[in-house]
């Protein structure tokens, strides 16, 4: 491969992430279009019915919401509600791997995403939760998480769901002021939204507040948004920079826009919270909101990914995407079909690059803890990596552990670990 192709794939890579997540290994743009189904079928069937260590968990994919957000970079679609049509598809997936062995695996957890979730009516997550109940093991689940929308809450969906075992939220605000949502094609009455929160939290459960720095335009905006924030004082906060759409596209400069998050961290931390991750910080000091949302629960565990465009991982064995199209992904659901559109096998050598990948760009490999999840061929795979690395004075070894420090060279470290059929793939794309 030429420089230039090295350089195209590796920036195509950084460039996928999904709501901050870690990259996948291999990426998306290398994964091909389902072929065979009942290979696919066959993988979930084995891993249904034999042990594992990694934990178990469920995303389900909402991706609807009132309007498209002018900033948003996810396929959403534009809707005032959830079709019904939907929500019985989703069911009939559930219901699919009920037969195929789902419930023989305990779910750790279960991630409702979106879209907006909360676009659902009280009556459509009464009668997802009652699918969730029938369709899996719950017994130890950990987590039931939902995205949603602050302004589409009311009594009788927040009963529904807290009887669905709901015990945390996600709350996209971005910004307080109504102005600026409107303006950027948001959808959002903040009217009922203190109540809101103070009901959720009342009951247990945790909060997380989603802004967006970079939305409110002026000084004045981002400190008065600062200020409501504390006010509602939720157990966690995600503080994201606005990102351009396209490359030219540029909203604000990137080192005003780090030297705002930073001030908001400041401000953060002399309330009482702890910063946890370039984005985050907690009342906890820990990583207690989101257990999905965790690195090292993206690195270690198996998804199952229902709805369109759901994303999904079977450790060792498999990544894959459902029907973008959500009219496709509904009727195959219904026709009691696979609803994968793309995928990708993969062994434990693709896993372990992904955890060295993700590992480094958080700042370590610990050794012991490697060789507790990988076999040791897949562990010496990972420690003649990890050594070139070093040689290349791209990390550090230390007592053992392997280090990145300062301005880690993640263009040369994709380079060494990547395996060459991917980047070979995804140099071909066209943009
Ligand atoms: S609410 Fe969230 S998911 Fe929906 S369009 Fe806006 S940013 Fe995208």
């Amino acid at each position: 491969m030429k420089k230039k192709e090295y350089r195209k794939a590796v920036s195509l890579i950084h460039n996928v992430k999904y709501g901050g997540l870690p990259t996948h290994y291999p990426s998306l743009l290398s994964w091909s279009k389902t072929k065979n189904l009942s290979k696919i079928s066959k993988l979930w069937e084995e891993y249904f019915f034999k042990d594992s260590n990694e934990p178990f968990s469920v995303y389900i994919h909402i991706p609807f919401c009132a309007t498209k957000c002018r900033f948003c970079f996810l396929q959403i679609n534009s809707k005032k509600n959830v079709p019904d049509e939907y929500l019985n598809a989703l069911i009939d997936e559930l219901v699919y791997f009920k037969k195929m062995g789902s419930i023989r695996k305990k779910t750790d957890s279960v991630y409702i995403g979106g879209g907006t979730p909360n676009l659902m009516t009280a009556a459509q997550i009464k009668k997802l939760g009652k699918a969730l109940k029938e369709n899996l093991d719950l017994s130890s689940c950990r987590q039931i998480i939902m995205e949603s929308n602050p302004g589409f809450w009311d009594d009788e969906k927040i009963e529904e769901a807290l009887k669905m075992g709901v015990n945390a939220i996600i709350s996209g605000v971005q910004s307080f002021d109504e102005d600026i949502s409107s303006l950027n094609n948001r959808t959002q009455n903040m009217d009922n939204f203190f109540n809101v929160i103070n009901k959720f939290k009342n009951n247990g459960v945790l909060v997380n507040i989603d802004m967006l720095l970079g939305l409110s335009g002026s000084r004045e905006n981002f400190l008065k948004d600062l200020k409501l924030l504390a006010k509602t004082y939720p157990h966690q906060v995600h503080l994201n920079r606005i990102k351009p759409l396209k490359e030219n596209q540029i909203l604000i400069e990137k080192n005003r826009l780090k030297d705002m998050q930073n001030k908001a961290f400041s401000f953060l931390e002399k309330i009482g919270y702890k910063r946890i991750d370039e984005d985050s910080a907690s009342l906890f000091g820990g990583r207690n909101i989101n257990i999905q949302g965790n690195p090292s629960y993206q690195i270690y565990s198996t998804i199952l990914g229902l709805g369109s465009s759901a994303m999904g991982h079977i450790f060792g064995k498999l990544r894959y995407r459902n029907e973008k199209d959500y009219k496709k992904y509904c009727l195959k659901a219904s026709c009691g079909i696979l609803c994968c559109e793309i995928n990708e096998k993969i062994s434990e050598k693709q896993e372990v690059i992904h955890y060295c990948l993700n590992k480094l760009s958080d700042g370590k490999v610990i050794i012991s803890e490697l060789k507790n999840i990988f076999s040791e061929k897949a562990a010496n795979y990972a420690l003649k990596k990890l050594n070139k690395a070093v040689a290349l004075k791209l990390a550090l070894k230390r007592n053992g552990d392997y280090y990145t420090a300062g301005e880690t060279d993640f263009f040369a470290l994709t380079v060494l670990f990547y395996e060459k059929k991917y980047l070979k793939k995804i140099a071909k794309i066209k943009i």
